[in-house]
């Protein structure tokens, strides 16, 4: 059994700066960071990715390299049972960790609403990814060679459906087969302003991605989806983008949860049931206002971590994170534009799909990223030539 202080699991966004920020200033204890993957992706980009803008590369960061930059320890492993009670966690591996201190930063994962064949969801990404690039892509060929239309379904009309069914779209634009339908109980983008939901509206319909309001999905029978109201939509493939839901292993931890179970955190980041788990991101359930679960709360919530890591593990006070009332969403079109929305606030356009760029690229400059050529085969799945850089037929085409 290996005896460790302070154990990271998850490199979520929160543990990756809190990491960048220990090359600074490090703790009185070398952190062991334990993550199911060592390469994690970075969500902003993730759009980007999927259409072709960017390589996988450039929108994932290399935790080993971060960790070990760091002073830590990198060990890739998947958690697979807490005892918050005792102290000690256990891993897909086979290994049993004994912390004195644990920080939770593992993310979330989607509510599997329906099951049936052909449904996969977006998360894990590392599983996503090369899906598209070799099964979608190759069933799409299919459909193309027999002239039949291809159904593709996404569940889930929130910021991350909406932007992954643009970016699919995108990706495939020389695809004749392709036809991709948004389900969603409570129209598209629902968090923001009637303003932004008529842009995202109009730009699905320009680029002919069809949205059904009102579906609340209730079940799949032979490649057919059926809503609660009795309607029914044949489909080929369904994209699961449905609200976020954490981890099983969570439920059975021994720590506070909230029904869902994600983890319940007073405004110091720290479990309501045991003071030396802390929680971030997407795992925890923020106990003063609840918090949606988006990658800038996770990001803000890095320095403040760090400062109460830091703190308890010296014995001193801890100070409370503040979310702010309202953030910045930079939505990718993947053409090119994107929509801005904030509050009352909205605009479109190529300058501000410039300006979310900018503030992508600006993120992920602080971090390693994986090389491409040293990865070998890691990474390669993910980087399969599009169809622009490789399948003439596709190429060819043009719509
Ligand atoms: C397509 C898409 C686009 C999005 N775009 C945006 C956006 O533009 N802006 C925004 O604010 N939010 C966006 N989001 C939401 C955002 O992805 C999440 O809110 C954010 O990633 C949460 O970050 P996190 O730090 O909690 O964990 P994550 O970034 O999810 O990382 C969790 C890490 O923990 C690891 N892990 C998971 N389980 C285990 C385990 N059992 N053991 C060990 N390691 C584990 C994972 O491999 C991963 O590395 C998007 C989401 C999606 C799906």
């Amino acid at each position: 059994m290996k005896q460790n202080t302070l154990v990271l699991a998850g490199g979520g966004h929160t543990h990756a700066l809190l990491l960048k920020a220990l090359q600074k200033q490090p703790l009185p204890c070398q952190p062991v960071l334990l993550s199911s993957t060592r390469y994690t992706p970075y969500s902003g980009m993730l759009p980007g990715v999927i259409a072709g803008v960017y390589q996988p590369e450039e929108a994932h960061i290399d935790l080993k390299v971060l960790a070990e930059n760091s002073g830590s320890e990198f060990i890739e492993d998947e958690i697979t049972t807490l005892a918050a009670d005792n102290n000690e966690l256990t891993t897909a591996g086979g290994q049993t960790l004994k912390y004195d201190a644990l920080s939770i930063n593992t993310g979330s994962t989607q509510q599997r609403v329906i099951e049936g064949p052909d449904c996969i969801s977006i998360k894990p990404v590392e599983r996503f990814l090369p899906w598209l690039s070799e099964t979608l892509q190759e069933r799409l060929k299919q459909f193309e060679r027999q002239s039949k239309t291809f159904n593709l379904v996404m569940v889930g009309g929130g910021a991350a459906g909406v932007e992954v069914a643009m970016a699919l779209k995108e990706r495939f634009r020389y695809s004749t087969a392709l036809t991709i339908h948004i389900m969603t109980s409570n129209g598209v983008v629902p968090g923001h302003s009637r303003a932004v939901r008529q842009l995202v509206n109009n730009e699905l319909a320009q680029k002919g991605i069809q949205v059904h309001t009102d579906f609340q999905v209730a079940s799949v029978s032979d490649h057919c989806i059926h809503s609660l109201s009795g309607r029914q939509l044949p489909y080929d493939q369904v994209i699961l983008a449905t609200p976020a839901c954490p981890a099983p292993w969570t439920a059975h931890s021994g720590l506070s949860t909230d029904r869902t179970g994600f983890i319940r955190v007073n405004p110091f980041l720290q479990s309501c049931s045991h003071d030396n788990v802390f929680a971030c991101g997407d795992i925890a359930a923020f106990t003063e206002t609840a918090l949606a679960r988006c990658g800038v709360y996770a990001v803000r919530q890095a320095p403040v971590l760090h400062q109460n890591l830091k703190a308890w593990l010296n014995g001193q006070a801890l100070q409370p994170y503040r979310p702010q009332q309202q953030f910045l969403s930079l939505l990718s079109c993947a053409n090119g534009r994107a929509i801005a929305s904030r509050g009352a606030f909205r605009a479109k356009g190529s300058l501000i799909w410039l300006w979310k760029n900018w503030i992508d690229k600006r993120f992920m400059a602080q971090f390693p990223t994986p090389l491409y050529d040293s990865v070998g085969s890691d990474l390669l799945p993910y980087r399969k030539p599009l169809p622009a850089e490789k399948d003439q037929s596709l190429l060819n085409k043009k719509p």
